[in-house]
């Protein structure tokens, strides 16, 4: 098979005729008119059945949690201690530490930026807002939306390179020791979202024990794939706020995850753990925008779950949906382009995502490839800040939510975009 060739090795002719067989058989991928979705990391609908029973819930005449707390009336702003108990035992945080909300993590970020922006945290001189510029650091490739949130602000945003344990540490701690204006950083420390990659002890010790030269500089530390292994064996959720709290720095981290790609994706419950100061100055900031969380949905998933064994029963379901789903994108990379040395992904643990990178300078053409062939991929450069991928080279693939044959004959159409671009590359 001519793709079994290192295309970097191939002669001018060689590449020529390979060239050609790419552009045949993207003509006849594009014949098929497809219309698939590679975007975003969207439970499929087999996953969100596995919650079905939460429709139901909490049922006819039940209202009251373990306290005796009427969950249809207002208050209750640290949302119910029995729920929170679960998710700090999952999270390795103790549950006085950790508020139960609506549904989205996001949103308690957002936040969390805006009453910093607007007040200032517990530690800063002065409301973020009235620093002459802000900065975050934003390992890289990572979460769009974080970004976009940074960006929406104004805030400076400074890529850092990710590797398999997190991001280039000596980078990290010279920038944070020195710039006072580097307010925070964004992390997702457990199976990243795109690449996969799991923080070490190490890496999160080093977070939360460097000196920082802005007292009030702070880890937004998203553990939105904490319970979400692809293997028998999840990684541990790290101590970060101990941790913290050891090294003298205990307001630092602000930690977040939620359910959303446990039960419903739209009507989940997120969760926002940190010191006491730190929840105060939520709580206080937030207070004043909410009377309290929907505590009927807080109380509708206690019942569904009973304990934390009963989250991590329901995670082994996901499991046996996802796993063989990444496998078989594994799979096809590997058929089609491990042995043309055109690409490479990550082989992800956990999480939702795999992240590949094509030739340098040929994500964009990939992408564009693709989406004429009718399958429709992240744009390129989303895991950047800024969008700009400076290599122009990773690609996020999401296979979570298209069914198994859509998933194979989508991968199979990118495999052949990644080769065509490839070889037009090769030849200019
Ligand atoms: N954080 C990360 C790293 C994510 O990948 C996602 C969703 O893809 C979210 C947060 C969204 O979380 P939520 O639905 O709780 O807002």
């Amino acid at each position: 098979m001519p793709t079994q060739t290192q295309i970097g090795l191939m002669s001018h002719e060689e590449l020529r005729s390979e060239h050609e067989r790419q552009s045949a058989k993207y003509a006849q991928l594009k014949a098929e008119k497809l219309a698939l979705d590679l975007t975003r990391g969207k439970p499929a609908p087999e996953q969100l059945d596995l919650s079905a029973g939460l429709l139901s819930l909490p049922g006819d005449g039940d209202y009251r949690d373990g306290a005796g707390t009427d969950c249809r009336n207002y208050g209750g702003l640290t949302g119910l201690p029995e729920l929170r108990a679960i998710f700090g035992e999952l999270l390795g945080i103790p549950a006085a530490n950790l508020l139960a909300g609506n549904n989205a993590s996001l949103e308690i970020m957002h936040d969390a930026i805006v009453f910093s922006l607007l007040h200032g945290n517990p530690d800063s001189p002065r409301p973020w807002s009235q620093e002459p510029v802000v900065k975050f650091l934003c390992p890289a490739p990572g979460y769009d939306r974080h970004f976009a949130i940074t960006e929406s602000f104004g805030i400076e945003m400074i890529a850092i390179p990710m590797r398999d344990d997190g991001p280039d540490m000596a980078k990290v701690a010279e920038l944070v020791a020195a710039d006072p204006q580097i307010k925070g950083m964004w992390v997702v420390p457990t199976y990243s979202n795109p690449t996969g990659a799991v923080y070490s002890e190490d890496v999160a010790r080093t977070l939360a024990s460097m000196p920082a030269a802005a007292p009030d500089f702070r880890i937004f530390w998203d553990n939105a794939y904490a319970v979400h292994p692809l293997v028998a064996e999840c990684a541990p959720a790290l101590d970060i706020l101990g941790m913290a709290a050891e090294a003298g720095n205990p307001n630092r981290p602000l930690v977040f995850a939620s359910t959303s790609k446990i039960t419903f994706a739209g009507a989940g419950v997120s969760f926002f753990g940190s010191s006491d100061a730190n929840l105060a100055w939520y709580q206080q900031h937030l207070g004043k925008k909410s009377i309290g969380p929907d505590k009927i949905n807080q109380l509708r998933h206690l019942r569904f779950f009973r304990d934390a064994d009963g989250v991590r029963a329901h995670m082994d379901k996901h499991r046996e949906i996802l796993a063989p789903k990444f496998a078989l994108v594994l799979q096809i990379l590997e058929d089609r382009l491990g042995a043309s040395k055109v690409a490479s992904w990550t082989e992800p643990k956990g999480g939702y995502f795999i992240s590949l990178d094509v030739v340098d300078g040929t994500a964009k053409r990939v992408i564009g490839l693709a989406k004429d062939a009718g399958i429709a991929l992240t744009a390129a450069g989303s895991a950047f800040p800024y969008k700009q991928d400076p290599e122009d080279r990773n690609i996020r693939l999401a296979p979570s939510f298209p069914s198994t044959d859509e998933l194979a004959k989508a991968m199979d159409g990118v495999a052949t975009c990644v080769l065509l671009a490839a070889a037009e590359k090769a030849l200019t």
